[in-house]
């Protein structure tokens, strides 16, 4: 096994002052796995997979880039465009999920799930994030 233990120290140094992983990245891969799958149903799929393909390039090369400031700020521009639609996705499972107990409130400043046990009537909701006021009937 002192092979393994070689190569894994090898890749460590390799990896060393590199990016890596982050959320864009694994959204590209899983964007670019998906249309891969979606177009081989069509006639010139082909050209959704040289899509696909280039932005598995783009993923190899953000994860071996070492301007790990530029990748942070790529990353940090994807999760403000992003955590909206998580965050709407989660309050749709929330809401379908504990309709009986509670309702859920998306802050619309920065779209953060807020939860209000039911009947309690019109609330006030401060949003734990961003210190947003806003009035919602529970
Ligand atoms: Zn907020």
């Amino acid at each position: 096994m002192q092979w393994l233990q070689n190569l894994a120290m090898n890749f460590q140094r390799f990896m060393a002052g590199r990016y890596g992983g982050d959320q864009l990245n694994l959204a590209l891969l899983l964007f670019s796995f998906l249309l891969t799958v979606v177009c081989s149903f069509f006639p010139y799929g082909w050209i959704g997979s040289l899509v696909a393909l280039l932005l598995l390039a783009l993923t190899i090369f953000r994860m071996f880039s070492r301007n790990t400031t530029r990748r942070f700020a790529e990353n940090y521009r994807f999760l403000k465009l992003w955590n909206p639609v998580k965050n709407w996705f989660q309050w749709l499972w929330l809401s379908i999920r504990y309709c009986k107990k509670n309702r859920y409130f998306l802050c619309p400043k920065c779209h953060r799930i807020a939860s209000v046990p039911k009947g309690t009537g019109h609330v006030t909701i401060t949003c734990k994030g961003c210190k947003h006021k806003y009035d919602k009937k529970a």
